[in-house]
């Protein structure tokens, strides 16, 4: 979830973390987009100058909520193939609970270097620098996987590029990353999550650890679709979910997930 700071979210973490409550979550990570080198991206993520900003704001949730809601400082991390240098030193600007290594191939940062025209080439090179940004290690999970999908929606058909999906599946599960299952996708003109299922299966075939993220850029929209998520998941046979507090991966029930979800809808 994001904070106001990125200029395309709204809402305090306080808030965000009330609603995480109310769903029946025991806390949140704040995940918001990273400070990139380079002229300022307003409208996109905050700049350097206002990263000590984004961590007191998660620091006054986290005191604000102690004893209701676990708040907790993460950091979202774009990973362009270049920046490895600037990332590896930025893992390091804070305790962070949780980062994630993300492609955006619809931001032009990204598609300047690497969009051709040739929709299904970009998807080629989208999944090749997804196992690279496994191979970093410097992330624990891999945001919103099949992303590329949204750039151009009538030109995805991942089995048309199963070959480099698999590889690049391959390499990522060598690594012991995470990825996500982002909900967020529902809501994308693709209308469906991220992954889908082609990458889904592929992740669990080789044991690769999921996560499940709403990626909410409004507080309303915290633990947004994570019973379908679940649900998905159970279907393509994972039985753990997992999520991260101090960088160290924690695996639990799916079920057990799920019984917490339900037992917040039966209080309210
Ligand atoms: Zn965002
Ligand atoms: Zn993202």
């Amino acid at each position: 979830m994001h904070t106001p700071l990125c200029g395309h979210a709204v809402g305090d973490p306080e808030e965000y973390a009330k609603v995480a409550v109310r769903k029946g979550l025991a806390g949140i990570i704040v995940t918001c987009h990273n400070p990139l080198p380079g002229p300022p991206d307003p409208g996109i993520r905050m700049g350097v100058e206002r990263f000590d900003e984004y961590c007191q704001l998660v620091e006054r949730a986290r005191m604000a909520m102690e004893g209701i809601a676990d708040v907790r400082l993460g950091l979202e991390c774009d990973f362009i193939p270049g920046l490895e240098g600037w990332l590896e030193e930025q893992v390091g600007w804070a305790d962070f609970n949780y980062v994630l290594g993300s492609i955006h191939p619809h931001l032009p940062q990204y598609r300047d270097l690497f969009q051709t025209g040739d929709a299904v080439a970009f998807q080629r090179t989208y999944f090749e620098h997804l196992a690279q940004s496994a191979e970093t290690g410097l992330f624990d999970a891999l945001g919103h996987p099949d992303l590329v999908k949204i750039v151009d929606p009538a030109a995805w058909r991942p089995e048309g590029i199963a070959t480099e999906i698999e590889r690049s599946l391959d390499r990522i599960a060598a690594t012991g990353v995470a990825m996500e299952l982002n909900t967020s996708g529902l809501l994308k003109n693709i209308g469906e999550m991220l992954p889908g299922e082609f990458v889904l299966a592929g992740m669990k075939k080789r044991g690769i650890p999921v996560v499940v993220g709403a990626d909410a850029h409004v507080p309303e929209r915290v633990a947004d679709g994570f019973d379908r998520a679940f649900k998905r998941l159970t279907e393509v046979g994972y039985t753990e979910v997992s999520y991260f507090l101090n960088r160290k991966r924690i695996d639990i029930p799916i079920e057990a997930a799920q019984r917490r979800l339900a037992a917040a809808r039966n209080e309210v």
